[in-house]
């Protein structure tokens, strides 16, 4: 077999499928040219789907005759000056839209400076046509037709014609969103969508967000970052983050860092697995921000993304300040009054207990938030719980109804076995055992990381302060008071050879505080010359072990049921801190298998 060079036609198609994946794509691109070219007006026109063709039309500054061809070439641009990759003020600027649109569909670009004559080109699938005067306003239209036409293996990946067209039309939305001076005109198969006229930042939300009366205003300022939009207070929440518009510098964005820090800030305000109705916007110096590093713009790389995360989360809590999660009522009702007063962050970290009109835990369906009785009881150390968990003695042992929902792909859970394994059944029919222990651990860990990742774990004081000796040891660990306070581990010196543990992490109240600290200050000892994030992430791995129910303790039926809800909404719960699998699934095939019958 011969290595032969792709034929640069095949390789601009390849190529061109980085940018433009599908409609919404091409929509992105095409709008945000002709905002770089500074329209007043924009009508987007999408027809089957914006597979079978979709137009831009816009009064910007147009394009001369003599630099068609250019803008529809590869690398080409007007908008980057000298090398200045940095500080772009533009949308767009790798010089490859037009020409990756006309790679693998037909392109007509007709544009018309103010006081020229028009004129027109037409690239068919990568050849490019002639250009030829064409009569039309000021400005530029582009229309492209038959996209992935002669691609059909990127046709092949394509939705149905009406959820690319919705995507498409909800990414033309989003920008509107952005631009509220702009006019925008949406067209979906003949239907308008939007019709907004150049308007005021508040109109323009007002007028695609729902609910938007009843959302919060947020306006936060911190060295040179600013935080504005509109968030839904913790009573109003989706099942869905579809309502969440997320830009950077104006760029409609689906960064990781902005929704985790939604997530967390959102955490133990809203139930888990719901999400806020919210359009955030994150305006910070071009230079602390590089927008080039995904083919759609859509991944942004922050110069100091921990302090973005920890600005956007304490302005989200801020705005939720004098919210917290509502009692749970017993049907879904999802407007309860909210609760009056500010809310110390750090205790909004801390996962919520039910709260006191809530039923108690054997009722109806497991609830996805419902707390683990962490602590063993008995301990001689009491902790200043705000509530106190309720002990496996207390709690009910009635089995709930099994709810093997499809949306809980961990099922419901039917018995524990050996005291270690919970068995439960999915609605697709599989077997599914989960090593508490393990799931547990887990899902520890991970709120703790969410917490440090915030500023620190939330702290909860002893009632009696626990005095460890340690020896030689003792100035040793003293060093690392504030990493450990970092970790929810309050101590102080207490005569020679001993520390005093004052405060435990919250979530772990009930475990015994003198292992805490002797286990953290090993794991922060080991490879010292590691990165501190990395030792601290250790330290939390090994605290994570004692906050978490043990193999051996018998649970009820809701107790099972929310550890499986918990470990389905946890990123990376299929695997335990150790890397060893928290739970295994055996489908009917598998099971057949076992059994010899295939
Ligand atoms: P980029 O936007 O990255 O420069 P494009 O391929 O999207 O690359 O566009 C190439 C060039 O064509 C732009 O730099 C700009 O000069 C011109 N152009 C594209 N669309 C428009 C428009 N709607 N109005 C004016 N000029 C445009
Ligand atoms: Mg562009």
């Amino acid at each position: 077999m011969s290595i032969r060079l792709l034929p640069p036609e095949l390789a601009d198609r390849i190529a061109a499928g980085e940018v433009v994946e599908r409609p919404a794509a091409v929509v992105k691109e095409l709008v945000e040219n002709a905002l770089d070219a500074g329209a007043g007006r924009i009508a987007v026109t999408l027809e089957g789907g914006g597979i079978g063709r979709i137009v831009v039309e816009d009064d910007g500054a147009g394009i001369a005759a003599a630099d068609l061809e250019l803008a529809v070439a590869r690398h080409a641009t007007s908008k980057i000056l000298g090398d200045d990759l940095v500080g772009l003020r533009h949308f767009g600027f790798r010089g490859e839209a037009l020409a990756a649109i006309g790679a693998v569909a037909r392109l007509t670009l007709a544009s018309r400076p103010r006081g020229s004559d028009g004129a027109a080109i037409v690239v068919e699938h990568g050849r490019v046509g002639p250009v030829a005067p064409a009569a039309l306003n000021s400005g530029t239209r582009v229309s492209v037709e038959n996209l992935f036409a002669a691609v059909p293996a990127r046709l092949k990946f394509l939705k149905s014609t009406r959820s690319e067209g919705a995507a498409a039309a909800e990414i033309a939305r989003t920008l509107a969103m952005a631009h509220p001076e702009v006019g925008f005109v949406v067209t979906l198969e003949g239907r308008q969508l939007l019709a907004a006229p150049s308007e005021t930042e508040a109109e323009r939300q007002a007028r695609l967000l729902a609910e938007a009366g009843a959302l919060i205003k947020l306006h936060a300022v911190r060295e040179g970052m600013r935080l504005s939009g509109l968030v839904s207070p913790p009573t109003l929440s989706r099942a869905s983050a579809a309502e969440q518009h997320l830009f950077v510098n104006r760029r409609p964005v689906a960064d990781k860092l902005l929704k985790v820090a939604l997530r967390v800030a959102c955490q133990g305000l809203i139930e888990a697995g719901r999400h806020p109705i919210a359009a955030l916007f994150l305006d910070l110096p071009a230079e602390e921000v590089d927008v080039n590093v995904h083919p759609a713009k859509a991944e942004v790389r922050f110069a100091a993304p921990d302090h973005v995360r920890g600005f956007v989360i304490s302005a989200l809590r801020m705005a939720f300040g004098g919210t917290a999660l509502p009692p749970r009522p017993a049907a879904p009702i999802r407007a309860a009054p909210i609760r009056p007063g500010p809310i110390r962050p750090a205790l909004a970290l801390v996962h919520p207990r039910a709260g006191p009109g809530s039923p108690p835990a054997q009722a109806g369906l497991a609830d996805a938030t419902l707390p683990l009785p962490l602590a063993p009881s008995g301990r001689g150390v009491l902790a200043l719980a705000r509530d106190p968990a309720p002990t496996p003695a207390s709690a009910p042992t009635s089995a709930p109804t099994p709810v093997s929902a499809p949306e809980h792909p961990l099922g419901a859970a039917l018995a524990q076995v050996l005291s270690t394994y919970i068995v439960a059944e999915t609605a697709d029919g599989a077997l599914v055992l989960v090593d508490q222990h393990a799931a547990h651990e887990r899902i520890t860990h991970q709120r703790l990381a969410d917490a440090l990742a915030v500023g620190g774990v939330a702290r909860q004081a002893l009632l009696v302060p626990v005095v460890v000796e340690l020896g030689s040891r003792a100035p040793v660990l003293l060093e690392q008071a504030v990493p450990l306070a970092r970790l929810g581990l309050g101590i102080e010196p207490f005569g020679p050879g001993a520390v005093l543990v004052r405060e435990v992490p919250a979530l772990l109240a009930g475990a015994d505080p003198s292992r805490l600290l002797q286990d953290a200050a090993d794991a922060l000892e080991e490879d010292v010359a590691a990165p501190l994030a990395a030792r601290l992430d250790r330290a939390l791995a090994r605290l994570a072990c004692h906050g978490s129910v043990r193999a051996g303790r018998r649970l009820n039926g809701a107790e099972m049921d929310a550890l499986l809800r918990q470990i389905e909404s946890t990123p990376n719960a299929h695997t335990c801190s150790h890397g060893r699998p928290t739970w295994i699934r055996l489908d009917r095939a598998a099971l057949e298998k076992l059994f010899g019958r295939r």
